[in-house]
């Protein structure tokens, strides 16, 4: 292992057993998401899609399900550091329209329907329900 790296593992949950190895001890933080791979897309017909197990957030994804972690206190006869499963958490995505037409790729704030950007924007376009 690298000078300044740890390695992660996580215990319980949709994550259970896995292990992250070369996390820069910086990016070591108290409470993390890990996305599950799974959630629901918006269809250009008005349709909801699924997915699961992806790799990466299709582009029409709207809501995703991710499981959140908290960091055990270090214990001295261990490696690395330790998370252990909370709940899991479902995650929307900003409505909001961008300047350019496109549709906004951040997350929502809990509650809202916009992400912390849009929440301060003038002359916002939502996109509608489905
Ligand atoms: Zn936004």
């Amino acid at each position: 292992m690298s000078k300044g790296m740890t390695t992660l593992t996580f215990h319980g949950g949709p994550s259970d057993g896995e292990v992250l190895t070369n996390v820069p001890s910086m990016r070591v933080f108290p409470l993390v998401h890990l996305p599950t791979g799974s959630g629901f897309t918006e269809e250009a017909d008005g349709q909801i899609g699924v997915f699961a197990k992806a790799g990466e957030l299709p582009s029409n994804w709207f809501i995703f399900k991710t499981a959140r972690y908290a960091k055990r206190e270090t214990d001295s006869d261990r490696t690395g550091v330790h998370y252990d499963f909370v709940e899991e958490a479902l995650i929307s995505r900003c409505r909001a329209i961008t300047l350019k037409g496109g549709w906004c790729k951040n997350e929502a704030v809990p509650g809202q329907k916009v992400c912390k950007t849009h929440a301060r924007a003038a002359n916002l376009e939502l996109k509608p329900d489905t």
